[in-house]
């Protein structure tokens, strides 16, 4: 028997983040206890799950647990607003990871993120711009020659040679080693 269910990820003293669906995967009723799986619904199919499905699940279920909970503490860290350019708005913001998500490395940690605009998140994923490990920004060497309009010229080639704008507190800037590697690949696109 499974119970839908919904439960509280502790992101940081007094912070939840509700996780839902979630299933009782087992009642212990002398000890008052459940233990709570996270899946997704298809999880509850009847078959007997392949070990695919089944690492599929765990992923799903530990991006649902861990990417809203990395959200809120990068977009705290650097107080909603872009590290490149500034921009305030949260619902136009991102928070980019420095070591991929998809990297078994890409930790869902503050230190492994930066708040990003959407336009300068996509230009990061992309290459376009790059983050060296003395928090200068850089731009794609063939992008700074383009003539192109405004986003162009201001959103990207005037970011090149300037510093990100750090969070306050020391312990959530972003980590050197990690940008340092990043920005490795984008030494190697750029040319
Ligand atoms: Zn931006």
């Amino acid at each position: 028997m499974a119970f839908l269910s919904c439960c509280f990820a502790r992101l940081r003293p007094n912070v939840y983040q509700a996780v839902y669906p979630a299933r009782v995967a087992h009642v212990d009723l002398d000890r008052s206890q459940v233990l709570i799986s996270l899946e997704e619904l298809s999880g509850f199919a009847d078959h007997e799950q392949s070990s695919v499905e089944r690492e599929w699940a765990e992923y799903i279920a530990k991006r649902r647990v861990h990417q809203p909970a990395f959200r809120a503490m990068v977009m705290r860290a650097y107080e909603t607003q872009c590290t490149v350019c500034r921009f305030k708005h949260g619902e136009l913001l991102d928070a980019a990871h420095i070591t991929a998500d998809s990297d078994a490395a890409g930790d869902a940690t503050v230190t492994n993120g930066m708040a990003m605009c959407k336009i300068h998140h996509a230009a990061y994923d992309q290459n376009f711009l790059g983050v060296s490990a003395d928090y200068r920004i850089h731009i794609n060497a063939a992008l700074l020659e383009e003539i192109d309009g405004p986003m162009l010229k201001h959103g990207l080639q005037e970011m090149h040679g300037t510093r990100i704008t750090l969070p306050q507190s020391t312990r959530d800037l972003p980590d050197r080693d990690r940008l340092s590697a990043r920005f490795k690949a984008f030494l190697d696109t750029s040319g």
